[in-house]
């Protein structure tokens, strides 16, 4: 049988505006997935070790540090994966990835919601020149009028610029000093979530490149995942650094993460085919 999800790992930081050494994560999030430390059970009961649930396609191999040209490649890569019906959790890399890979799941899904995690709004028309940036991807993502309803939830950045793009786009923010006020969330069209790894609190996750203290706590973050009502169709973690890791605890961290998001994808998987046969 053929596993329904796959999974990708994307090894490109060449947009990181800060720092470099995101695109080593892949690697790492897998030895912690399969390190002896822990188990491959998500905490819904389900057994990753299972065959057929899930299948890993390995990394993509980039021919340069041509961002143009990179993006061209996930893109396809994507495309691919997801033409014959299958589903995609993809691990960063840097945050500039989010926008090909979304791309092409909006070429495949008429219409999208997207839940976003993330310290920073990621709304830069261009940072450093760079329309490609890390910090910008969902303004070229928004750009597309594709998507249903942005939100964006764990944000303690805002400046005025991405304040104006949020308005611009009508972006769904809850910033972190909100946070009281979220109650259940509920998406009405497929939802892909994007998860950087900064949107926790450095105590919980020191493996990225832009510390952001008064984050979530990886609890908080899981509970969210796991919560919102609506089907989960693809996801993406990024921004791991492990050249700022301690012990590779945030290595351990993504692949818990990764755990959790499979879990979800496959069940909202068979609940959604067992309603189509109903
Ligand atoms: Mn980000
Ligand atoms: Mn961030």
């Amino acid at each position: 049988m053929n596993p329904a999800i796959k999974v990708l790992g994307v090894p490109d930081d060449v947009n990181s505006s800060f720092m470099r050494g995101s695109s080593a994560a892949p690697p790492l999030i897998r030895e912690a997935l399969y390190s002896d430390s822990s188990n491959l059970f998500s905490e819904s009961g389900l057994n990753l070790e299972q065959k057929g649930i899930w299948e890993d396609l390995g990394d993509i191999k980039f021919s340069g540090e041509v961002a143009v040209e990179n993006f061209k490649k996930i893109k396809n890569v994507v495309k691919d994966v997801l033409a014959s019906d299958q589903k995609l959790v993809s691990l960063g890399g840097d945050h500039s990835i989010s926008w090909p890979v979304i791309d092409a799941h909006l070429e495949v899904w008429s219409s999208l919601d997207i839940l976003h995690f993330d310290a920073h709004p990621d709304l830069y028309d261009n940072l450093l020149d760079n329309k490609l940036s890390h910090a910008s991807p969902f303004a070229r993502i928004m750009e597309t009028g594709k998507v249903n309803r942005l939100v964006q939830i764990g944000i303690r950045t805002l400046n005025q610029h991405q304040r104006e793009q949020a308005e611009k786009f009508g972006v769904e923010i809850y910033e972190m000093r909100d946070l009281a006020e979220l109650n259940a969330i509920s998406f009405s069209k497929p939802v892909y979530c994007s998860i950087d790894i900064d949107v926790l609190d450095p105590a919980y996750a020191p493996g990225v490149s832009h510390f952001e203290p008064g984050g979530l706590s990886t609890r908080e973050l899981i509970e969210y995942i796991n919560n919102f009502s609506g089907q989960l169709i693809g996801a993406d973690i990024v921004e791991y650094n492990p050249r700022r890791d301690f012990h590779n605890l945030t290595a351990m961290v993504a692949s818990k993460l990764l755990k959790e998001v499979v879990a979800r994808i496959y069940y909202d998987n068979n609940k959604n085919k067992q309603e189509k046969n109903e």
